[in-house]
């Protein structure tokens, strides 16, 4: 088992490596390198993150890999060949890659982008023995590395958003996988900084996500720990937005973004009408299951004051009709 392990991560690397060099390959540079520049990404930064590409082909991986059968099996394995009616192909053909590494720096996944337009977007590898997506945080190994400890560390939805925020010198941004922002996430980014800011896309998506990820965030509430949740205009993501505004408005605009408990209140707020007479008891049913996810109890007190206070219910009003509400709802 851990031979096998030892053997995909050399596998993974030796292809990351592959795909880089294809990046330089004359035939494939001009087409790749300047759909790079014209996204704004700069060698320095295509370096630093490994961008690579995959060629135009099926059997690329198998020319670099050679025929043996149980290197084969491992790149199937792996997610890298296709397995279909006794053919294996290249997963991964005419995108732009980005290396996924754990937080020890190995090579476990990639994503993979077109260049320009097609379909699907984004590929990415599918879950194997060494890639669990709700697991791993895209990014992280690169932030640490640049800065062994930072303030902050900015969540992100895509690997773009976190290349783009590179560029501008905002190093810590991390990237989950396409996937929602699970508790594991959560914990290991407070392993490495005090504070969280989370910045999904300014859109339909981006706003479930923050919610989800509020979800998520309630229970690991603490002393000593900022999570902060950041918006952005209609249609903007931190890659466009970074762009739009230049990194240092756009720090300025995440440190002080609503903390965890601004971003429900004003959920909650936006969700009920105060001045209509069911307006209290719904409020307290939506607010109940949220309150139940404070697994701190001194922040769970302080955020009924204060949600009392802006919905100008007295505590002791809002703690009776908590008492009474429906936890089943919201
Ligand atoms: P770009 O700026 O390159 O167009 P993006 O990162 O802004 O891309 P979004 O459409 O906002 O792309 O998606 C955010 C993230 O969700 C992507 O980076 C990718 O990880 C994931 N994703 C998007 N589309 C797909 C897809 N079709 N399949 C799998 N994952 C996807
Ligand atoms: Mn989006
Ligand atoms: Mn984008
Ligand atoms: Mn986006």
């Amino acid at each position: 088992q851990r031979q096998w392990d030892h053997d995909y991560y050399q596998l993974m690397e030796k292809t990351a490596q592959f795909y880089q060099q294809q990046l330089k390959q004359p035939k494939f540079r001009e087409r790749v390198v300047t759909y790079l520049k014209d996204r704004g990404v700069s060698g320095e930064i295509a370096r630093d993150y490994g961008l690579g590409y995959a060629p135009d082909e099926w059997h690329s991986l198998q020319a670099l890999f050679g025929h043996d059968q149980s290197i084969n099996k491992a790149l199937v394995d792996c997610g890298m060949l296709i397995e279909k009616d006794s053919n294996r192909y290249d997963r991964f053909r005419d995108r732009l890659m980005f290396p996924i590494r754990d937080r020890r720096g190995r090579v476990i996944a990639f994503g993979g982008r077109v260049i320009d337009k097609g379909e699907p977007k984004y590929l990415n590898s599918p879950e194997t023995e060494i890639f669990h997506k709700g697991q791993e945080l895209y990014g992280l190994y690169e932030m640490r590395q640049f800065q062994r400890k930072s303030e902050w560390a900015v969540v992100v939805e895509g690997y773009m958003d976190v290349v783009a925020l590179a560029q501008f010198g905002i190093r810590n941004a991390v990237a989950t996988l396409g996937t929602a922002t699970s508790s594991t996430h959560i914990q290991q980014l407070f392993r490495v900084c005090p504070k969280i800011v989370f910045c999904f896309d300014g859109d339909r998506a981006g706003r479930d996500a923050a919610l989800r990820a509020l979800n998520h965030s309630l229970p690991q509430v603490r002393d000593n720990r900022d999570i902060r949740f950041m918006f952005l205009p209609d249609g903007e993501d931190p890659d466009t937005q970074v762009r739009r505004i230049g990194a240092e408005q756009f720090t300025q605009d995440a440190l002080k973004s609503p903390s965890i408990f601004e971003f429900l209140l004003d959920y909650l707020r936006g969700q009920v009408d105060m001045d209509t007479f069911e307006g209290p008891g719904q409020l307290a049913n939506l607010a109940k299951p949220f309150l139940a996810l404070i697994a701190d109890a001194i922040h769970r007190e302080r955020f009924i004051q204060q949600l009392a206070m802006q919905v100008g219910l007295s505590e002791t009003k809002l703690n009776q009709l908590l008492l009474g509400a429906d936890s089943s709802s919201g």
